[in-house]
């Protein structure tokens, strides 16, 4: 029983990972901000259900204070420092600093 169990989760696992990147051509081609706000919230759900982490840079952003969408120019601000990555989330002011062992792939 327990094999058919982990064989299950796995492919529970994949569905979660389509699903998730569906979600991020969702965000990425969308400027709706409503669009995207809930797409945020829904991979940040299904990636804490499914323990999937995205890393690495995708074009966009999930600000982790307000769980919103940060589209570069719209909402969000970065820049590089001391070669170091600050993001900054212009509705709530949240600063994340990536690097400098940032790796982007
Ligand atoms: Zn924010």
């Amino acid at each position: 029983m327990s094999r058919n169990r982990s064989k299950r989760s796995r492919s529970r696992r994949a569905v979660a990972t389509e699903a998730i990147k569906d979600l991020e051509c969702i965000m990425l081609n969308n400027y709706d901000t409503d669009i995207s706000n809930s797409a945020a919230s829904l991979i940040l759900r299904i990636g804490k259900k499914h323990g999937i982490r995205r890393s690495g840079y995708y074009g966009f952003s999930i600000c982790r204070k307000c769980k919103k969408a940060l589209i570069p120019g719209i909402n969000y601000r970065l820049r590089i420092r001391s070669k170091s990555l600050k993001k900054t989330c212009l509705d709530c002011e949240e600063v994340r600093t990536l690097g400098p062992s940032f790796v982007r792939d």
